[in-house]
């Protein structure tokens, strides 16, 4: 294999600074290989002959030797780059440091759709990569990142990462990674990374691709493969569990059998996930354009039953309008992405819990008035949701409005029609009203009434809602005198 001048150079420069190790290296020619002597260096000494064992063992199956491919042979221009990332990496390599795109980005462009954001891999640590640029944040404990500011954009900025092999200390009785900060080479750091296609480096001293693991080849064939033992990768960080289902469905891959085999078996990882990354990783999943596939893919692996228990039990209990409310959700919300339109977190969720909420309301309607049940089963469902995604009072305050508009928009006697439509969440509760209708339930024509009612001028709204005492027997509302003060009794 032809290595690139600055592979070569690299080579140069380890083999000058261990000549002790390179006197062991007979037939490890790679440089890859070469990077992990570095490392086996750099490390404690007692785990050498384990690591130089692990390297033999990775040489023979090959799948650590980077394949270069060519400027000529790849999809990737530096056309379609964001300037904010081709001026990172230029600054980092003027400083004299290694740094390449890598992650969705290059993945994207090589299948030729537009990236959501671009990566960039480096070998200075993440306070080196803060004091190049004024405009940059450490963020993480875990797994430390740098986000480095550029105008309107934001350049996520990684440390390449090491390996973990006699690190137990950094791992949970689950095998999951508390941290995630040892730093290694070009080589490590693509190991460390989740599926093969987030696995490609754009160089561009030289515009090639680098590939330590085979991604070109699942890119081409259109599948998720994950870097090493699947079951141990998903340990390390159940979240990879639910990337597969965001990666398969966005890009429309399969997952590849050893890669979806554990998956099922160790959902139940995904309670160990703090309940806000898992709020941030549900959204992704459904504003990732993909809404409706994602879903399926949930579905499919089971999955439901620990994102959304209480949506999964009903929809497992027969409940099959609930079902297609998600189901149309999903469409619309997928609809809106492609045009650029916003999605609101409260309306997604008010649909993904709506069977929930159905079946508590009607368990507690049972003993109790309507308006109290329906408060109560909007509380409870909140409650049990709460126990597995964090949902911020941002999103659940009007998610619970598009609720209880719900149950007002059926009543618009008198005025209050009119006070409905006034009320800041109407437009939001319409639409879900409309969707509702739209999945098969039969609401005796509530949505083109309100569709009239909006449209209307002031004389016909008036007609329209007293026309409804013809129509549905809707009476007009008691008005409401104040009581008389109770006569003072005898005591
Ligand atoms: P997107 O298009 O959604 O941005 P992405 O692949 O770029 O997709 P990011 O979340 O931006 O995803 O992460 C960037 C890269 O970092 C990934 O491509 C992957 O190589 C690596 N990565 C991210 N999360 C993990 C993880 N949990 N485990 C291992 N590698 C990860
Ligand atoms: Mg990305």
């Amino acid at each position: 294999m032809k290595l690139p001048e600055h592979l070569g150079a690299n080579l140069q420069r380890e083999s000058e600074s261990f000549p002790v190790l390179l006197s062991v290296d007979l037939t490890l020619a790679s440089a890859s290989l070469i990077h992990s002597h570095q490392r086996i260096i750099l490390d404690s000494q007692p785990s050498m002959l384990k690591r130089i064992f692990n390297l033999f063992k990775s040489d023979t199956d090959g799948s650590h030797k980077a394949r270069i491919i060519p400027r000529d042979q790849h999809k990737v221009s530096r056309k379609q780059i964001s300037q904010s990332a081709l001026r990172v990496i230029k600054q980092l390599q003027e400083a004299g440091f290694e740094a390449y795109l890598v992650g969705g980005g290059v993945r994207d462009l090589l299948l030729g759709n537009t990236p959501k954001d671009f990566d960039v891999a480096t070998n200075a640590t993440p306070e080196q990569v803060r004091q190049q640029f004024r405009g940059a944040r450490i963020i993480g404990r875990r797994f430390q990142i740098v986000h480095v500011r550029m105008g309107r954009e934001i350049i996520e900025v990684t440390t390449f990462r090491g390996h973990h092999d006699d690190a137990e200390t950094t791992k949970n009785e689950d095998g999951m990674l508390l941290r995630d900060n040892v730093y290694g080479t070009l080589e490590t750091d693509a190991l460390r990374r989740d599926f093969t296609v987030n696995a490609l480096y754009y160089d561009l001293r030289d515009f090639s691709v680098i590939d330590y693991c085979n991604g070109m080849k699942d890119l081409e064939k259109r599948r998720l493969r994950m870097i090493g033992d699947p079951e141990t990768r998903y340990k390390e960080d159940p979240v990879r569990i639910l990337r597969a289902m965001r990666f398969a469905a966005k890009l429309g891959f399969s997952i590849e059998p050893n890669t979806a085999k554990p998956i099922s078996e160790l959902s139940h990882l995904l309670l160990n996930v703090s309940d806000a990354r898992l709020f941030e990783e549900l959204l992704k999943l459904f504003l990732s354009g993909s809404a409706t596939a994602t879903f399926n893919l949930l579905r499919d692996y089971d999955l439901l039953s620990i994102l959304l228990p209480g949506a999964d039990a009903a929809i497992k209990a027969g409940d099959n309008l609930g079902l297609a409310i998600i189901e149309k959700c999903m469409i619309n919300t997928d609809k809106r992405i492609r045009a650029n339109k916003t999605v609101t977190p409260a309306f997604l969720y008010a649909a993904l819990l709506w069977p929930a909420l159905q079946a508590q309301f009607k368990k507690l309607s049972q003993q109790l008035p309507p308006a109290v049940a329906w408060a109560q089963a909007g509380q409870q469902v909140i409650q049990q949701q709460l126990t597995r995604t964090s949902i911020p009072k941002r999103f659940s305050l009007p998610m619970r409005e598009i609720w209880d508009l719900q149950q007002r928009l059926p009543q618009r006697s008198g005025l209050r029609a009119l006070r409905t439509l006034d009320h800041p969440r109407f437009r939001a509760a319409y639409d879900f009203l409309l969707m509702r209708e739209d999945a098969g339930e039969d609401l005796q024509g509530l949505g083109q009434w309100w569709t009239n009612y909006q449209a209307a001028d002031e004389n016909l709204r008036i007609t329209m809602v007293k026309d409804l005492s013809k129509t549905t027997g809707e009476r007009k509302p008691r008005s409401r005198r104040p009581r008389k003060p109770k006569a003072p009794t005898a005591e």
